[in-house]
């Protein structure tokens, strides 16, 4: 779990500034009662990019791909890669 706040926040990365001090914002699932997210649902977000008015939760699921143009979905797509890759910058 550590690795994945180590890759620094996504929503930054993206925007060219990799390894921003990051927390875990976990993705619920909101398919069914009583299932738990994986662990591979977890996107590293700086706190303005998590709870900020720009962030995931400020912005909301829906106004969050309206502003940045990718979603949670292509976040933990992004995290996945990197994990995968072992890349830590
Ligand atoms: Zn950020
Ligand atoms: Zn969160």
């Amino acid at each position: 779990m550590s690795l994945v706040a180590e890759l620094g926040c996504a929503v930054c990365r993206r925007m060219g500034y990799p390894g921003t001090p990051a927390e875990l914002h976990h993705k619920r699932a909101g398919t069914g009662a009583g299932r738990r997210s994986s662990h591979m649902e977890v996107i590293p977000l700086c706190p303005e990019h998590h709870r900020g008015k720009t962030g995931l939760h400020g912005l909301g699921t829906k106004g969050f791909p309206k502003h940045y143009g990718y979603d949670e979905d292509d976040l933990l797509a992004d995290v996945a890669k990197l994990l995968e890759l072992g890349e830590n910058t």
